[in-house]
């Protein structure tokens, strides 16, 4: 019996080496400044441009939130991007839902994607490294609904910027409007239908787009202050609005705005 247990022990590190190796064999590094790239099948050529993007994002995301930078991201602190092969790949590997093209895990500075991800320079690169720069600011474990994460990271991507009130306003009036109460308990699954996430997303980028361009940068950098210094999301928001007491009082100027 001991025999075996010990034959199973040496059997299980070897596999566990031999998955290790495997591991660190298939994935490629590419360092720069503030990135790791790590890729398998995608040139060379596609990396380094992945991470020039990368490192004029990092700036420009910065300055956009209008965020001051007290930790550079440097050595192991660098920021980690993984390029999958393509969309399959990502699906099975990076075990995410069919309709997303990049991913970031929260509290960590790891994105994961792939070249032919839709809009990848314009889109998805900016977007997830808004998810970054935002929790790395208000804090990683700090409580704000979903949406607000996920608008902030569609106000980087300038394109939809801009789009984005009228497929709310269609919604508002097909009276498939999401009010912000609700919007704030939805979670996005595998099994969202792609018209909820596709109402979801668009509801968050105008709800941040309104709180930033309308309502005034200045204000939305007093409320992410007010939240890394651990205030909730509610009392933040009174905070630095002043005449919006809760989510209520916001979903209301919000869809007047949009009228
Ligand atoms: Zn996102």
């Amino acid at each position: 019996m001991r025999r075996k247990i010990l034959f199973l022990a040496v059997l299980l590190s070897f596999l566990c080496f031999s998955t290790n190796l495997f591991a660190k064999e298939k994935w490629k590094e590419h360092k720069s400044r503030h990135f790791i790239v790590y890729y398998q099948k995608a040139p060379f050529d596609f990396i380094k441009t992945v991470d020039e993007a990368a490192e004029d994002y990092y700036y420009e995301i910065t300055d956009n939130l209008g965020f001051s930078r007290d930790q550079i991201w440097s050595f192991d602190d660098r920021a980690r991007i993984y390029i999958y092969d393509d969309s399959d790949h990502y699906v099975d590997s990076a075990r995410q839902a069919r309709w997303s093209s990049g991913s970031t895990i929260l509290g960590s500075k790891i994105i994961r994607t792939f070249p032919s991800a839709h809009g990848f320079f314009d889109s998805v690169l900016p977007h997830e490294l808004g998810h970054i720069i935002f929790r790395e600011y208000v804090g990683f474990k700090t409580k704000i609904p979903l949406w607000m994460d996920e608008g902030v990271a569609m106000y980087q991507e300038k394109a939809k910027r801009f789009g984005v009130n009228g497929e709310v306003k269609r919604a508002l009036e097909n009276e498939t409007f999401i009010p912000i109460s609700k919007l704030s308990k939805m979670r996005l699954t595998r099994s969202s239908s792609r018209a909820a996430v596709d109402l979801f997303y668009a509801e968050a980028a105008s709800i941040v787009y309104f709180l930033i361009a309308d309502q005034g940068r200045f204000r939305f950098m007093s409320f992410c202050r007010n939240l890394k210094q651990g205030n909730s999301f509610e009392q933040s928001l009174h905070k630095a609005y002043g005449r919006f007491k809760d989510t209520d009082d916001l979903n209301r100027a919000w869809v007047n705005y949009l009228k």
